[in-house]
């Protein structure tokens, strides 16, 4: 019999109110209260899946350990529980019609009409169920907006779940917004009505109401909801914005919302402890310092396409109980005229980084950032296109093989230190061909990145999920689990001049093939990686690169205010020829 106890949840009025945020707190709450939880997305869009989107129309694309590329949704879901999660956990319209449509041409549906109820709504149904098999709860956020025509299906579906399962066995939450209207000053709760009416109108009865606000709901606003929206008062729960998306479950708590949630699923279940999130609630509050990291990429002028690595850095600056301030540089503007400016706007930035990205634009301004980087020994960390181009400026500006290039920007350089990987060279297909997912990786000794991942022989439980977390080998190497999402890699006929100048390739593939993670001798702090870091922190568990990376940029801020109260040192930062 199916145990399983299912809670979906839905948003109203506009998007961006944070149900990602919502759903994640909520399984914090339930995982605290030691249930064994899961949480799903169902994204009503057409594509299969988001990793042939751009990031500008997406956000980022968050990478699972089985390689599913999937909505940013999962990392907030990954940061916030103790979930590893897998392809099940993200659902698209795209998905549901590609498998409607492929059974019914293997003739499945036994000559019927295939129609949106029941032949669409049954495949998502399915779906829910598998991803929520064995859980206590399952928790089921709907994308988009109540109202929006794509996702009817969905909400379709959900309905039917209620007479399939039972009352007690499942929960409508609806998200929505109650805006402060300066000139009567007043809070409004007509546009909640609306939602709600909508939603009741497609035969869903919210439970719960949650109410992001810029403020606290008073009394009678929340009987005014209660009553109009045909929920309890106890029902109606304010989401304040809160400085840090960290004190969102603590928030949620304080409102009752997981009291509410286990009475009406008609679960018994302990206290739960929050110990260690009011930790972090703590010192986020109380971290006084800042020290700056910049990133120079090309999709800066969206916030949500950094969303993993922003999250990240916040992580890194709670293990070294400092604030991180980052600044966005667009390598686009990084160039030509524009080139002495912007390398000044580096001058500030004790930390640099350049993080994943695809083709040829603004490449150039991301070399002269790493060069910038490596020659002011200012601490570095490059990701994935990052670690690339690490490779590419170090050939051309040390070992001085001047057209040393990429593949994927240059398919005839005569020197392709970063190739196409072997098994990419005849992919037709664009969606889910990359090297995608979790891949072990073998870190040498007496290497910057073993005392990273291994410092003082102490593994860092850096991961969510303990069985990817780091063991030591016979050998005294360690082996260390990461997420990739790549089509080219280092070339390794450059592997010994690389290694012959004192470049080092500390991270390789269990078979010594593939370039995992790099670093440079002379240079304090000089990394890069071929996979994704990004995917794998948490504020309880922050990434030790992050972790790692923060403190370089500590030290060498302090190292650099040091010298600037002692002398007139300003000038010892060279800042780089032109
Ligand atoms: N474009 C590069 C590749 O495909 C880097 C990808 C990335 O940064 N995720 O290998």
């Amino acid at each position: 019999m199916d145990k399983t106890k299912y809670i979906f949840i839905t948003g109203g009025v506009v998007s961006s109110l944070g149900k990602g945020v919502a759903a994640s707190s909520i399984g914090t709450l339930l995982e605290a209260r030691g249930f064994n939880i899961t949480i799903q997305k169902l994204d009503p869009y057409i594509n299969v899946d988001p990793g042939t989107m751009n990031p500008f129309q997406h956000g980022e694309v968050f990478v699972t350990d089985d390689g599913a590329e999937t909505d940013l949704d999962l990392g907030h879901y990954e940061r916030f529980t103790s979930l590893s999660l897998t392809k099940k956990n993200n659902l698209t319209s795209g998905k549901v019609y590609d498998t409607v449509i492929n059974n019914e041409r293997r003739g499945l549906y036994l000559g019927k009409t295939v129609q949106v109820i029941p032949h669409i709504t049954d495949e998502i149904k399915k779906n829910i169920m598998e991803a929520a098999d064995g859980k206590d709860v399952v928790i089921v956020e709907i994308g988009g907006t109540v109202g929006d025509i794509e996702s009817l299906p969905f909400l379709e579906a959900i309905r039917q779940f209620k007479l399939d399962k039972g009352k007690d066995n499942v929960l409508y939450i609806h998200l929505t917004l109650v805006p402060f209207i300066k000139t009567a000053g007043e809070l409004k709760t007509k546009p909640t009505q609306h939602s709600v009416r909508e939603l009741r109108a497609i035969g869903i009865e919210p439970s719960i109401i949650i109410c992001r606000a810029d403020r606290m709901l008073p009394r009678d606003i929340k009987a005014k909801i209660a009553l109009f929206c045909n929920v309890e008062e106890g029902a109606v729960i304010t989401a304040k914005d809160e400085d840090s998306i960290y004190d969102v479950p603590l928030a949620l708590r304080r409102e009752g919302l997981d009291s509410k949630i286990i009475e009406y699923l008609n679960i018994w279940a302990r206290s739960p402890d929050l110990s260690e999130w009011e930790n972090i609630s703590n010192t986020l509050k109380t971290l006084k310092n800042y020290i700056t990291i910049g990133i120079i990429g090309k999709y800066v002028n969206l916030r949500e396409s950094y969303k993993s690595l922003n999250e990240s850095l916040i992580h890194g600056g709670l293990a070294n109980s400092i604030n991180v301030k980052v600044k966005y540089i667009n390598s686009e503007d990084f160039e030509g005229d524009c080139l002495k400016e912007k390398l000044k706007e580096l001058e500030d930035c004790s930390g640099i980084l350049v993080p994943g990205g695809f083709g040829l634009r603004g490449i150039n301004g991301m070399l002269q950032a790493v060069e910038y980087a490596r020659i002011n020994k200012i601490p570095y960390l490059g990701i994935c296109l990052g670690m690339q181009l690490l490779t590419i400026e170090y050939a051309r500006n040390v070992l001085g093989l001047r057209d040393a290039n990429s593949y994927e920007f240059n398919a005839t350089t005569p020197n392709p230190v970063i190739n196409i990987m072997d098994d990419q060279k005849d992919i037709g297909n664009m969606g889910g061909t990359m090297r995608l997912g979790a891949y072990p990786c073998v870190i040498s000794k007496n290497t910057l990145a073993y005392s990273i991942y291994f410092r003082n022989n102490k593994r860092y439980n850096h991961v969510t999920n303990d069985k990817n977390g780091v063991e030591l080998n016979h050998d005294g190497t360690i082996s260390i689990s990461e997420r990739h999402r790549h089509r080219f890699e280092f070339n390794n006929k450059y592997r010994e001049a690389f290694e012959a100048s004192g470049f080092i390739f500390s991270g390789v593939s269990p078979d010594g093939k593939l370039i995992e993670i790099c670093e440079l001798k002379d240079h304090p702090w000089f990394i890069g990686c071929q996979f994704h870091p990004e995917f794998k922190s948490s504020p309880l568990y922050p990434h030790p690169l992050f972790r790692g990376f923060v403190a370089a940029a500590v030290k060498y801020s302090n190292a650099l205010n040091g010298l600037e109260k002692s002398s007139h040192a300003k000038n010892k930062r060279k800042t780089l020829a032109l």
